[in-house]
């Protein structure tokens, strides 16, 4: 067995054959191992470091031309420096995009070098058919020389034999020939060194594999050239083609947005990315449309404005006038479609028409005052809105002709309904009022009707966790829990050992203005209570944690997580500030 190494710009390429020359006539059958090649990175990743060597994992790079190469990877640490150039990419989807442009090229060189091995290969396999020929020949000249030898030999048995009789004769006669036919022994040895010989160069002669050989070399080297010329032009026109793919950016961005809906249960980072000042548009309520590429925020008076959202940051996009005050924005997953609640009980559906415009439906007058909630099922076919009255509205949703129809209401009983949860499986709903909560269960005949219900303190948030486990989170001064419920066959279970206790921070005056944001794929509950906003995740024993916390400002306010658990957005009124934070997860 033979070990060839190759050491090809950063490719280790390594070749084994199994090469049984030992019997001649299997030189015609050697089999070749195609060329595997596998790409190696020349830096070790173990070895790779930040900017400011925090032997930390690498977060991002840096778009930054002004930095030295080896300064662009950043890890949390960094991205905590404020001074930090805006353009990043994410590291992980960066490293994907460089291995597949590497195994790309892997592939490429595997194709050359096994084409150029293919033809290699042929003509070694005629010398060796040229070898084994050359032998047969050579054994063959070596039997006649033998021959040759022994006819020579043959002239001296012939020579030695004497008479004495004819002997006695010639010392009589004084003869001193030596030989009696000294003459035709010449004769005959000249002779036979002739026609051996004559016959020897005519069969060295006739051995005409060698021109063939040199014929197929000369072949060879033609067919190399032109064989390179062509994979030469291909891969340049495979490199033209790939310019009309994506850009790397764009590339980098799609796997970004990949990685970023894999589940997640490593550790979760907080990265604040900036502080808004929103002057006097208190921006607020607002939300993400389905791929986080835009942010609609209001403010409390009359304008809805939409900004172009990338990589934390917003850039204004298009302000335009709802003629009331939002009190309630929901955004389509499906399309760029938004549903606005407004003071007074009027639903406009909003279908975006271009980058600037919106169009906006006819004025759905259900409620008496204003909405505080709206919730879409996953099907999108239905919406359901609660306010300042004791009815849950449920709506059917045609995008294509932007309408809503009024299908029929719940009354709830109580005086004011705040918020929504519906469980996965959207067979419970539970709405949230001032002092109860009640759940209802979808019928076979897909309507509603009432489950259940409790009461309890004044001013609370609840949201479903699981398909029959929910939170409920009181907006109370002496309580700084978090509670967590299962249901059963109707009936309501408090799981005490789940219990979520937050910092009890009594001289912290609660308001119900920060909603519990949940992304079961990112596993990520984020909840605010007094100062603090808590970030949580279910371990693998079914506990909550508590991973991580930011201090709030005065009175942060309407939380927003992304769809993919990215980014969190909230407000700060009293300071009019907008805060953007980034989540990265391991
Ligand atoms: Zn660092």
């Amino acid at each position: 067995m033979l070990k060839y190494l190759y050491l090809l710009d950063n490719c280790w390429l390594y070749k084994r054959q199994d090469q049984k020359l030992h019997q001649t006539n299997q030189e015609t059958k050697i089999v070749y191992q195609k060329v595997i090649l596998q790409s190696q990175m020349i830096e070790k990743e173990m070895n790779l470091n930040c900017n400011q060597k925090h032997q930390q994992r690498i977060e991002k790079v840096s778009l930054d031309p002004k930095l030295n190469q080896s300064d662009k990877l950043l890890c949390y640490q960094c991205l905590l420096n404020p001074k930090l150039d805006d353009k990043q990419i994410n590291f992980n989807a960066t490293v994907q995009v460089i291995q597949d442009k590497q195994q790309f090229k892997k592939e490429q060189l595997e194709n050359i070098l096994n084409t150029n091995l293919g033809q290699i290969e042929q003509i070694q396999r005629d010398i060796c058919i040229f070898k084994s020929k050359l032998i047969k020949q050579c054994d063959k000249i070596v039997q006649f020389t033998n021959e040759w030898i022994s006819n020579i030999k043959q002239l001296g048995y012939q020579n030695v034999k004497y008479s004495i009789f004819n002997e006695i004769d010639n010392l009589i006669r004084n003869d001193k020939t030596i030989f009696e036919n000294q003459q035709k022994l010449f004769q005959q040895i000249n002779q036979l060194n002739q026609q051996y010989v004559d016959n020897v160069i005519n069969q060295i002669q006739n051995l005409e594999f060698k021109e063939l050989l040199i014929k197929n070399f000369e072949n060879l080297k033609l067919n190399l050239v032109n064989i390179n010329q062509e994979l030469d032009k291909q891969i340049l026109l495979l490199q033209e083609q790939k310019k009309t793919e994506e850009s790397y950016l764009i590339q980098i961005d799609n796997i970004d947005k990949q990685l970023n809906l894999l589940p997640s249960s490593g550790i979760v980072k907080l990265v604040p990315i900036q502080t808004l000042n929103l002057s006097q548009q208190l921006r607020r309520p607002a939300t993400f449309n389905k791929d986080r590429s835009l942010f609609i925020s209001s403010d409390f008076l009359n304008y809805i404005t939409i900004w172009h959202f990338e990589n934390g940051k917003q850039d204004h996009s298009t302000t335009f006038e709802v003629g009331k005050a939002p009190r309630s924005i929901i955004c389509s997953r499906q399309f760029n479609h938004i549903f606005t609640g407004m003071n007074g009980g009027g639903i406009y559906l909003w279908i975006q028409i271009n980058d600037k415009e919106w169009r906006r439906s006819q004025l759905y007058q259900k409620h008496e005052h204003w909405i505080n909630d709206m919730i879409l099922n996953q099907a999108e076919d239905q919406l359901f809105t609660g306010g300042e009255d004791p009815y849950i509205n449920v709506w059917s949703v045609d995008y294509l002709n932007n309408e809503l129809t009024f299908l029929y209401n719940l009354d709830s009983k109580t005086i004011t309904i705040f918020s929504f949860s519906l469980n996965d499986s959207e067979n419970l709903l539970i709405s949230c009022s001032v002092c109860e909560y009640i759940i209802w269960e979808k019928q076979q005949s897909n309507e509603w009707k009432y489950l259940c219900n409790q009461t309890t303190k004044p001013y609370f948030q609840a949201k479903f966790l699981k398909n029959n486990v929910f939170c409920v989170l009181p907006i109370n001064q002496q309580i700084s829990c978090l509670f967590i419920y299962e249901i059963k066959k109707g009936v309501l279970k408090q799981i005490e050992t789940k219990t979520i206790e937050f910092i009890n921070d009594n001289d912290w005056e609660e308001k119900m203005n920060f909603p519990i944001l949940y992304n079961k794929l990112k596993n990520i509950l984020v909840v605010r209570s007094k100062r603090f906003i808590y970030f949580i995740r279910q371990s693998q024993n079914d506990c909550f944690e508590i991973v991580d916390k930011i201090i709030c400002q005065k009175d942060v306010s309407n939380g927003i997580l992304s769809d993919d658990g990215k980014f969190l957005i909230f407000f700060d009124m009293p300071t009019l500030s907008q805060f953007t934070y980034e989540l990265l997860y391991e």
